[in-house]
């Protein structure tokens, strides 16, 4: 599909493949959708699949563009369902299987890249380009579980960071991360590159994909085409904490890990929340709650190897 032209159509939904690259016999393609609104207005783009097994974040996206009526719309939504097809197809762990390289550490891209490179050229020259605001979902990969939070870009300028931190809040969120000045690669560079807010909403496990992280997606993606005036009506900002403060463990010892809450659990301080035993069951490491906090990361996988993520408390109000 042309995405230009597609955008040119109005009060029109339009779908279609824009070729990223090729290997010897594939050609490696991304879904887009162009809904170019009734009346002009801002264009929001929207990402999901940059890690293509966060599932949650792909099907809340599909559901929003479903769903939308361009004769509603003042402005338009270019929207890439899978934004990573290899990772999507082979069900591969945080590296695309192609050229081994994390999708959301190639930003800006290069159009002579390898296929990772590509893939984020493209989606830079077609979707941020074209943007007034963009949005990347995603999700725990394989072997992880997040519940649910959302991290609002930086390097702006005081006026495009408070409106990314207001896209942040307008997901149903309990908190908000401000990313770092200093990070590269993200799809959220977009924020310094083009002058555009940009979030990356947080949300889901590859199994069970759970209507609760679906719909934090999708609610998310509503409530910022209202922010925008893309859509009619009052957008909602959650009440989210910023940058709380949180711990994260990593397995100091291979073996098994025993996670003993349901990831969104609350737990008091000096509760016990996992442990790490060796393949006899001896207990290598326990961890602890230090204060009350939230489960908000969790490992999916039973057995674990040194340095490896175990579970994220965040402590929230
Ligand atoms: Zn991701």
């Amino acid at each position: 599909m042309n995405v230009e032209e597609a955008l040119g159509k109005r009060g029109e939904k339009s779908s279609g493949f824009v070729e990223v690259g090729r290997t010897s016999v594939n050609i490696y393609r991304i879904p887009v959708v162009v809904i170019s609104g009734a009346k002009p207005g801002k264009t929001i783009g929207f990402l999901a699949g940059t890690h293509g097994t966060e599932y949650a974040s792909i099907e809340g996206l599909i559901r929003a563009t479903r769903e939308l009526d361009p004769a509603e719309m003042k402005g338009n939504v270019i929207a890439v369902t899978v934004l990573n097809g290899p990772h999507f197809e082979h069900r591969s762990a945080f590296l695309s299987p192609i050229d081994q390289l994390n999708q959301n550490r190639q930003f800006p891209g290069d159009p002579e890249g390898t296929l990772s490179r590509r893939t984020a050229y493209v989606a830079f020259k077609e979707v941020a380009s074209r943007s007034d605001a963009l949005v990347d979902l995603h999700g725990g990969d394989i072997g992880e579980d997040i519940d649910s939070m959302v991290i609002a870009g930086s390097g702006g300028g005081e006026e495009v960071d408070a409106m990314a931190l207001d896209m942040a809040r307008c997901f149903p969120t309990e908190y908000v991360s401000k990313l770092p000045e200093t990070a590269s690669g993200l799809s959220m560079t977009a924020q310094k590159k083009y002058g555009i807010p940009c979030v990356t909403s947080e949300a889901g496990t590859p199994y069970p994909v759970r209507e609760r992280h679906i719909k934090f997606h999708y609610d998310g993606v509503m409530n910022i085409l209202k922010y925008f005036g893309v859509l009619p009506g009052e957008p909602v900002l959650a009440d989210a904490e910023i940058s709380p403060k949180g711990y994260r463990y990593k397995a100091e010892n291979a073996g098994i890990w025993h996670g003993f809450h349901e990831l969104g659990s609350r737990v008091k301080k000096g509760e016990p929340v996992g442990e790490v035993t060796d393949l006899f069951g001896n207990v290598l490491e326990s961890y602890i709650a230090p204060e009350d906090a939230k489960v908000t990361f969790l490992r999916t996988f039973y057995s674990v190897n040194q340095g490896e993520g175990l579970i994220g408390l965040t402590v929230l109000k």
